[in-house]
């Protein structure tokens, strides 16, 4: 056995250890490094890839719904971040500062910033006087930082990639509109192009964003059952208005402030990329986001390399045409057996396998990384059978998901319940909850589980708080969260 065999036998199994199964697998595709600072890595160019393709994706969805992009600054002055008082109370305690430039102690420390809220307030203020100027739709692709304790390769990293958009408008009406059109936008984008199942709802007060009125989150289940967030869509009222000053004069000559919104994904969705779809074999990406969806490996012995190859071309030419994002491993120092595993690992979605003998039929083979399916399939036919396989490859990935996340969904009554199910399997449990914080954090000091949402749609409405027993006033998702 080869050394580099080995170098991918090494995983550990999920079952043994997933934490440990996780970072294997991200280092064994190559998807990152520890960089020397605390906390932050540097995206590899197959981990950047994933990103640059969801990037892709949400732009265009951002743009088809009215936004653009803009560019705000990264430092931001600590007097904005006094304007707002619940902003900087939830922000303080994760923010890294500026102090001393080019030898000299600044005059206002400057944050480097955890998002943009503050400055956008700052320019909005200026740039809307109207109701004429409204409504403002504007996105930005940025890298931020928030000084976490706990840090995990792109689920939770101390500097992170992500959107911010951040819109204004009129009517309370139509910001609330907004705030809802966005989450939906990832939820769509999320499900059907990340193929995870997500539970869409409201958070509790205690776990909105700082300074929102309302937050809305899609939260999605990990293989080991934990949660993780992975978008947020807040309406904000006239919060950050009232602070920033953002006044226009409306339709009857009244001054009015306007209604904010802020909504963001981050480059934790390819943490929850990996560790929804991945197995003990490595990564498994839905074709919609696999950086290559189809490895075409020529096969069979050396005397018909060459027209193999050759063939191999041809058919990678065609493929390409049809907008199929392929490559072609035609080294001759690895073996077949060594680049199956190695695109297994990789997460390829489909491996074409061409040999002299399916050569002489006219005949290629297609096996689905997923289903593990060895389809013969006429060369002639190729695009076509290929782009159903991706198709049905895409499908059935989030169909696992989702049956996997109904398997851990379950439904309980008291708090002991859900102490006791936690310690069996971790997953999603639904509980009634009165409203009181003191309940909440009660669930989060004895079952280690937080609210992840309201959802919008339960199976059922639970009537009593799973702590005080009193009428429950919300039907709540709670977990152990990443
Ligand atoms: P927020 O501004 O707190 O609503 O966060 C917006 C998005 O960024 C959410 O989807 C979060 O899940 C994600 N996010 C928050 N903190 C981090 C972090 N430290 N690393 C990666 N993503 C994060």
């Amino acid at each position: 056995m080869s050394k580099d065999k080995q170098f991918v036998k090494e995983i550990t199994p999920q079952a043994e250890d997933f934490s440990r199964w996780y970072i294997d697998v991200i280092k064994k595709a190559d998807l990152m490094d520890y960089s020397p600072v605390r906390g932050c890595i540097v995206f590899k160019p197959d981990g950047y890839e994933l990103w640059e393709l969801c990037q892709r994706e949400l732009d265009a969805r951002f743009k088809e719904t009215g936004h653009r992009n803009a560019y705000f600054p990264l430092f931001i002055p600590e007097s904005f971040f006094q304007k707002e008082k619940e902003h900087v109370e939830g922000f303080n305690p994760e923010l890294p500062w500026v102090t001393e430039a080019a030898g000299e102690q600044l005059e206002e420390r400057l944050a480097i910033r955890p998002t943009s809220e503050t400055m956008i307030g700052h320019m909005y203020a200026k740039w809307i006087q109207s109701y004429r100027d409204l409504p403002v739709l504007i996105n930005q692709w940025a890298n931020v930082v928030r000084w976490e304790k706990r840090t995990l390769p792109f689920l939770r990293t101390s500097e992170f990639l992500w959107q911010e958009g951040h819109t204004a408008h009129e009517t309370e009406e139509e910001a609330r509109k907004e705030t809802l059109q966005m989450l939906e936008i990832y939820r769509d984008f999320v499900e059907n192009f990340l193929a995870i199942p997500v539970i869409v709802g409201q958070k509790t007060p205690s776990e909105k964003f700082a300074g929102a009125k309302d937050t809305y989150s899609i939260e999605a289940m990990m293989k080991d059952g934990r949660a993780v967030q992975a978008g947020t869509s807040h309406y904000m009222g006239t919060n950050f208005a009232e602070a920033f000053d953002i006044k226009y004069l409306d339709r009857d000559n009244q001054l009015q402030h306007a209604f904010t919104t802020s909504w963001g994904v981050s480059t934790r969705l390819i943490g929850a990329l990996i560790m929804v779809h991945g197995d003990d074999r490595g990564l498994n990406l839905p074709p919609k986001v696999a950086p290559t969806q189809v490895v075409m490996i020529p096969i069979g012995p050396a005397k018909t390399r060459d027209q193999v190859v050759a063939r191999t071309d041809e058919l990678f030419a065609e493929l390409k045409q049809a907008g199929i994002r392929v490559k072609v491993d035609d080294r001759s120092d690895q073996s077949p057996g060594w680049k199956f595993n190695e695109y297994e690992m990789r997460g390829v979605p489909v491996r074409l396998e061409l040999g002299p003998r399916d050569m002489e039929k006219g005949q290629c083979v297609l096996v689905s990384r997923v289903t593990g399916e060895k389809r013969m399939v006429q060369q002639d036919q190729l695009v076509e059978e290929v782009q159903k396989l991706l198709d049905e490859t895409q499908q059935e990935l989030y169909e696992r998901a989702k049956q996997f996340m109904a398997d851990r969904f379950r439904s309980v009554d008291e708090l002991d319940e859900l102490k006791a199910a936690m310690e069996e399997e971790r997953g999603f449990f639904l509980a009634g909850w009165c409203g009181s914080a003191s309940c909440e954090h009660q669930v989060k000091e004895e079952a280690g589980a937080t609210s992840r949402n309201i959802p919008f749609e339960v199976t059922e409405h639970k009537s009593k708080c799973l702590v005080c027993g009193e009428n429950a006033q919300h039907t709540v998702v709670f977990a152990k969260a990443y």
